[in-house]
């Protein structure tokens, strides 16, 4: 049967776009549906603006460190809307590079929705049918919000790029990386932040050690964070006065019909206090964008959570339809999508079944400090057998030379018996860049002996890494 492209690909994000380009490398012909940005959450709404933000979010403490290494420098300020514009201009160029990619490699390029309406069909919002060999789903995953009265009020991440002016007081909600990394950036920015965390403590899945060393950093850094809390209600500015923090009448707040344009918001935490807010922030979780592109109707298994069930190699239950990155919700990170993107594509085009390798994923939170972490937490690595942990924590030479109180954590989980380093947790500035070097050693099943016979880069605060003798507990 004659198809009208050998793949078409549903969703322009990182992972989308690889595959689209490496397919087509093969001389497939290669058709791609993207009905928002080009680059997806990654490039437009996520990693790259969120990065460029912690870059910003980091010269705060600079003018106070340069002038304690004798530089005569004053306090300056922030200006976000000159931030702001320089910023999204990057992004466009960005749009426009990821755009040339697909064109170059002689992709065809749709910004349009589209929906599958058959094992090797997809439909365009216009109405145009275009039939594939192969069709891959690359939708990526939204901002979730909690199920809350008056959450209408409230922001997501993708949101925060957007800012006309930065707010003054901001509320986070969640713990998790967005949580985090949002709240240290905005507080350097000169926002007030509080934070709220269901749990007892943030970045659940962390190890332990590690998650309460950048808790206390975040706290020392002037956030308020606050662990066992969250939103028992929420309603527009005013609500206060208005009775918001008697009994609170979610009938009340259901029928003020709250806008769907986020603003100032009036709070009620679950341990009672009431504040009131610029915004508040969801960062909640995410969710895949499995919804109204005709999953269901051709019998492709979606989980409880919303994403696409796949097996190892990206293939749905109907043969021809394959799915990565976020909307699958197996590891949701870019370079995670990438590689299943590069799998599928080394599966169904140059014939080599590739499972994904999903083990050992290095990661990095862009709290300030860092977190960055490849491996076995201390907890889980002592669930399964006898470790060492070998651990230190001191102040690093650069801040502490200005005075600051900031402390780094290098700390490496190691098998009793077979030697091998399970974990690797660094917490620091430029943890992620650390992390991603000791990712390879851990990858390769590096021993501790291995770490200790590698000479230390004398001085940095990664040299721990491998003169760390005595283990500092068992
Ligand atoms: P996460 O799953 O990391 O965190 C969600 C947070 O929201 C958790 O702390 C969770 O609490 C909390 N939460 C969930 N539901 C509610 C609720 N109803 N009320 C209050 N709190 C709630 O999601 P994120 O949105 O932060 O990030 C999504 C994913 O994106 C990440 O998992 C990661 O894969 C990726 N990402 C990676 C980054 C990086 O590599 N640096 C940066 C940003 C995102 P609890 O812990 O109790 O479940």
């Amino acid at each position: 049967m004659a198809f009208d492209c050998d793949l078409f690909v549903i969703g322009g994000g990182s992972g989308g776009v690889r595959a689209a380009r490496m397919a087509a490398a093969t001389g497939a012909s290669v058709q791609l549906a993207e009905e928002s940005r080009m680059g997806g959450t990654c490039v437009i709404r996520g990693c790259v603006p969120k990065k460029l933000m912690v870059f910003a979010s980091s010269f705060r403490e600079l003018p106070s460190q340069a002038r304690a290494y004798g530089w005569d420098i004053p306090e300056g300020h922030f200006d976000w809307q000159a931030f702001r514009s320089r910023l999204h201009t990057e992004l466009d160029r960005l749009e426009g590079v990821y755009r040339r990619l697909l064109g170059g490699s002689g992709v065809t390029i749709h910004d349009s929705r589209a929906k599958l309406v058959d094992p090797h069909e997809v439909e365009l919002a216009d109405g145009r049918r275009i039939s594939a060999k192969h069709i891959l789903i690359a939708t990526g995953g939204r901002p979730e919000r909690p199920d809350l009265p008056g959450a209408a009020l409230g922001i997501g991440s993708d949101d925060v790029f957007n800012f006309e002016k930065l707010p003054e007081r901001l509320l986070i909600v969640g713990g998790g990386f967005i949580a985090c990394e949002m709240a240290c950036i905005l507080q350097g920015l000169g926002v007030r932040v509080t934070q709220f965390y269901r749990g007892a403590q943030i970045l659940r899945g962390f190890d332990e050690e590690a998650r309460g060393l950048v808790a206390e950093a975040m706290r020392a850094s002037g956030i308020n964070l606050r662990v066992g809390t969250n939103i028992a209600a929420m309603g527009p500015k005013g609500a206060l006065e208005d009775g918001f923090d008697a009994p609170v009448s979610e009938l009340q707040l259901e029928t003020r019909r709250v806008p769907a344009t986020a603003g100032p918001c009036a709070v009620r935490s679950t341990t009672g206090e009431l504040c009131e807010v610029d915004h508040v922030l969801f960062a909640t979780g995410r969710r895949p964008n499995s919804d109204g592109i005709g999953l269901e109707e051709l019998g492709i298994g979606i989980g409880r959570r919303g994403q696409i069930e796949v097996n190892e190699y990206s293939q749905t239950a109907v043969p021809s339809v394959y799915a990565i990155g976020d909307v699958t919700d197996r590891v949701n990170l870019t370079p995670v999508a990438i590689r299943e993107g590069m799998a599928f594509v080394d599966t169904v085009f140059h014939g080599r079944p590739t499972p994904v390798d999903h083990d050992l994923i290095p990661m990095a939170v862009f709290t300030q400090p860092e977190l960055g972490s490849v491996g076995l937490t201390e907890e889980a690595a002592r669930d399964l057998g006898p470790i060492e942990v070998y651990a230190t924590s001191f102040r690093p030479m650069r801040s502490a030379f200005a005075g600051s109180e900031a402390r780094v954590l290098m700390k490496l989980i190691v098998c009793a018996d077979t030697r091998r380093v399970l974990g690797c947790h660094i917490v620091a500035p430029e943890a992620g860049e650390m992390i991603q070097l000791a990712a390879i050693a851990v990858k390769m099943g590096a021993t501790k002996e291995d770490f200790d016979r590698t000479c230390a880069v004398h001085p940095t605060m990664a040299e721990e890494l491998v003169t760390m003798r005595s283990p500092v507990r068992r």
